[in-house]
């Protein structure tokens, strides 16, 4: 019997009927972009929803690093960062003129670990670039104690952070920035879209207008800025879809629940990054397999496969062995012990809001049987 292959992550979409009418009101009104009406109530819904208060809507996460890094003055030197991430986090410092240095990982929360930092600050250093991965929380503390003492920026890539909280409150309220991708594949999506998050209005507006070419006015200019514009009909997609999104998290709650009642008790597979989470968005659902468990992390991947189940390796290689970062950043083969050894063991199970429980039970015995 052939069966429907199942992917590691399905793009959600909003409700067609939730669509329309916001397609109706652009074919009428014929704003596509530059701060159209749609996009103005979206980023007023999204910030209500968010509860963070100044928001630049952009065109993908990628740029928004790239225009956050510009306005904290971040565009030479170096930023410390994480390599057990995807190679965007990378590229976004390097396209703003900074160099990637990086550091290892706490184990249990898979994100920079602030005690191995400090070792890595040269004069050079401008700023440290951590990453959220998976939606779970940095050390936010620890980060900022060693930024401050230090006199670094930090800047949050919370591509995958949408909707996480801690202590009640949104992750994306610390740091001088924070940016969230709005990407096809990520918990909440505009089809391509991200966000800036800033601490103030002067930083929110400076960000608007680096990701408008870096115009003050029609006659002048404040920076050399890009074209990160958000546009009307991404925006409609988003308001849209702001409408379902508590019903999106649990429903990704219910399947990482399931995958964690059956899997978490197996001798050489661990679920490492739910224990003691409240406020995640179960972005992903990594497992880690050690050399204890019957067969490799790469065989199980295989043995996935063979059932039509494409679970990915995210995030291996890790960045820093990637070219050019390997020759520009070289961390040596004693560095990064952590990141090196969740590199070799991660495997990230398929999630997504409409996972059904028969294919996600497909998927809990082929692993069970390996
Ligand atoms: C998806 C992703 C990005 C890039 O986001 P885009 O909106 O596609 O540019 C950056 N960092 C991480 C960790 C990501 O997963």
């Amino acid at each position: 019997m052939s069966r429907s292959p199942i992917y590691v992550a399905r793009p959600h979409l909003p409700d067609l009927a939730d669509v329309i009418p916001l397609l109706e009101e652009i074919w009428d009104n014929r704003i596509l972009s530059n701060n159209g009406p749609v996009l103005l109530r979206f980023e007023s819904a999204l910030s209500d929803y968010l509860g963070v208060e100044h928001i630049s809507l952009v065109a993908n996460a990628t740029l928004g690093t790239v225009l956050a890094m510009q306005q904290a003055g971040v565009t030479s030197g170096e930023v410390i960062t994480t390599p057990f991430s995807f190679v965007a986090t990378s590229n976004a410092i390097t396209l703003a003129g900074a160099t990637p240095v990086f550091a290892d990982l706490d184990p249990v929360t898979l994100n920079l670990d602030p005690t191995k930092i400090e070792a890595l600050i040269t004069p050079q250093t401008k700023a440290l670039l951590p990453v959220h991965i998976f939606g779970v929380p940095c050390d936010i503390d620890g980060l900022a104690e060693v930024a401050d003492r230090h006199g670094l920026k930090v800047l949050y890539d919370a591509a995958h952070a949408f909707g996480v909280h801690r202590n009640g409150q949104s992750i994306l309220g610390h740091g001088d920035m924070s940016v969230l991708s709005f990407h096809a594949t990520k918990v909440f999506n505009t089809f391509e879209g991200g966000a800036v998050i800033s601490q103030d209005r002067e930083t929110k507006l400076a960000i608007d207008s680096l990701a408008n070419f870096g115009l003050a006015n029609v006659e002048r200019f404040n920076a050399i800025g890009t074209n990160a514009k958000m546009n009307e009909f991404s925006a409609a997609v988003g308001l849209a879809q702001l409408c379902g999104i508590d019903e999106v998290l649990s429903d990704r709650a219910r399947v990482a629940q399931r995958y964690t009642e059956r899997l978490s008790k197996i001798r050489g597979l661990s679920c490492p990054c739910l224990s003691g989470v409240v406020g995640h968005n179960h972005y992903a659902f990594p497992i880690l397999i050690d050399s204890t468990f019957h067969i490799s992390r790469d065989e199980l991947q295989i043995r996935l496969e063979e059932v039509n189940v494409f679970a990915r390796k995210y995030f291996s290689p890790l960045i820093s062995d990637i070219e050019p970062y390997k020759t520009l950043s070289p961390a040596g083969p004693a560095g990064l012990p952590v990141a090196r050894k969740i590199a070799s063991e991660v495997l990230c199970l398929p999630i997504y809001p409409d996972l059904d429980a028969a294919s996600q039970d497909r998927i809990i015995e082929r692993v069970l049987e390996c």
